[in-house]
C-alpha cells in the first residue's frame, strides 16, 4: 500500500517525520484529509490537531497554526508551534488557559483581545489533544 512521508517542522526544528497513510488537518475552510496520491496543494492551517493514522494507530499533534503542502506523496506542515501529546506541559497549557480567560474577561483594546482569544485557543487545543492521546 502506498504511503505518506509526513513532515511536521516548526521554528524551532522537526518534530516528527515518519510514513503514515492519511493525515486529516483543518484549515479556514474545513476538515481535509490527505490520502495517498492526492493532488499537489498548499492551504493555511489553523489552531487544532493534525491527526496522523496508520495501521491500528491515530498520532494527534498539537499545531499553533501553519501551512500544509503536499507533494508526491510528501507532506510537510510547517507549524508556528507543534507538540505531540507526550510533550506537552498540561500545567503551562491550564495555566495559559487561565491567563488567557482572565485577560477576555478584563475590558481591553482590540489587539490584546484578539491575542489572548488566540492564547486561549492555543491553551484548549493542547489540553484536548493530551486528553485524547
Ligand atoms: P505559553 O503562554 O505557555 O508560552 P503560548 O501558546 O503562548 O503558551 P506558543 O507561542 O504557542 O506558546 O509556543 C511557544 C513555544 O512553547 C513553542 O515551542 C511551543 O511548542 C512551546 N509550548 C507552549 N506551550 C506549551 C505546552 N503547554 N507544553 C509544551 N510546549 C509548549
Amino acid at each position: 500500500m502506498k504511503t505518506l512521508t509526513v513532515s511536521v517542522v516548526t521554528p524551532d526544528g522537526p518534530i516528527l517525520e515518519d510514513t503514515f497513510e492519511m493525515v486529516s488537518c483543518k484549515s479556514e475552510d474545513g476538515e481535509l484529509g490527505i490520502l495517498p496520491n492526492h493532488i499537489p496543494l498548499v492551504a493555511p492551517l489553523i489552531i487544532s490537531a493534525v491527526r496522523l493514522k496508520r495501521a491500528g494507530e491515530t498520532i494527534r499533534v498539537a499545531i499553533g497554526g501553519g501551512f500544509i503542502e503536499v507533494n508526491e506523496n510528501k507532506v510537510t506542515i510547517l507549524a508556528q508551534s507543534a507538540e505531540k501529546p507526550g510533550d506537552i506541559d498540561v500545567q503551562r497549557a491550564r495555566k495559559a488557559k487561565e491567563r488567557a480567560e482572565r485577560r477576555l474577561k478584563a475590558k481591553q483594546d482590540d489587539i490584546d483581545f484578539r491575542r489572548a482569544e488566540y492564547a486561549l485557543k492555543r491553551a484548549i487545543n493542547r489540553l484536548d489533544v493530551v486528553e485524547k492521546r
